[in-house]
């Protein structure tokens, strides 16, 4: 999974530690066209986090021409703030099939948020935004990649099924939070669908090989108490 910030400048001031997470609309490009060109072999997942207005201006134009899906985790608490989505541009994006899922209301850590912060952020998120698209949200990712076990409990309590975090590493099939690469500026393009490739291909291989072992085992354990009914 590939996960993208800001795209171009932004129209806002950034928040600390923000800015290398922008990239340039010619290395968004870059990375698309390689996701296309790719998608025949491995089944790429597009994110975007923060809901800022690059989204709708740059991302879901560029994803259109190329048929490409898209989820994106905006920030509900956001919506008349300069520099962010409005909820017309989210329930837009939802209209045209792309996926929203919730990454809270206010861009906070989880794992600094009281009970009842949490709680807005998880819940008060979700339903706002099921208000916006008409529909259940039951994903999430989390801000900054930062979780604990507790923010995890959470998130099941407050019904979302779907949660990514910012792990960068292969999808692993059971993996829950599910991880994702976060793309940042200077970025080299190849190399970064090179590696989600690999990972997801690897994914696949580990998969099949589990799947084989345990049908061969149940396969022998079946024979075995033939044998011992015999
Ligand atoms: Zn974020």
């Amino acid at each position: 999974m590939i996960n993208f910030h800001g795209i171009g400048e932004a129209s806002r001031p950034y928040e600390a530690g923000e800015r290398p997470f922008w990239i340039s609309r010619h290395e968004f490009l870059n990375v698309l066209d390689l996701v296309r060109s790719n998608s025949d072999v491995v089944d790429f997942k597009l994110t975007f986090d923060d809901g800022n207005s690059s989204d709708y201006e740059i991302a879901a134009q560029e994803l259109r021409k190329r048929s490409l899906e898209a989820s994106f985790f905006v920030l509900a608490g956001k919506f008349q703030q300069p520099g962010y989505l409005t909820q017309t541009q989210v329930r837009e994006l939802a209209g045209e099939g792309f996926q929203i899922g919730s990454h809270g209301l206010n861009h906070v850590d989880w794992t600094g948020a009281d009970d009842r912060e949490l709680a807005d952020e998880l819940s008060g998120s979700k339903s706002i935004l099921e208000e916006v698209v008409g529909r259940p949200v039951a994903s999430a990712a989390i801000p900054f990649g930062l979780y604990d076990r507790r923010v995890l409990n959470a998130l099941r309590r407050a019904g979302y099924r779907d949660v990514y975090s910012s792990d960068g590493s292969a999808r692993l099939s059971k993996a829950w939070p599910t991880p994702r690469y976060s793309v940042q500026g200077g970025l080299d393009a190849g190399r970064l669908v090179e590696t989600v490739r690999h990972g997801r291909l690897f994914d696949r291989l580990n998969n099949e090989l589990r799947l084989r072992v345990k049908a061969s085992l149940s396969r022998s354990i079946v024979r075995r108490m033939k044998q011992l009914g015999r």
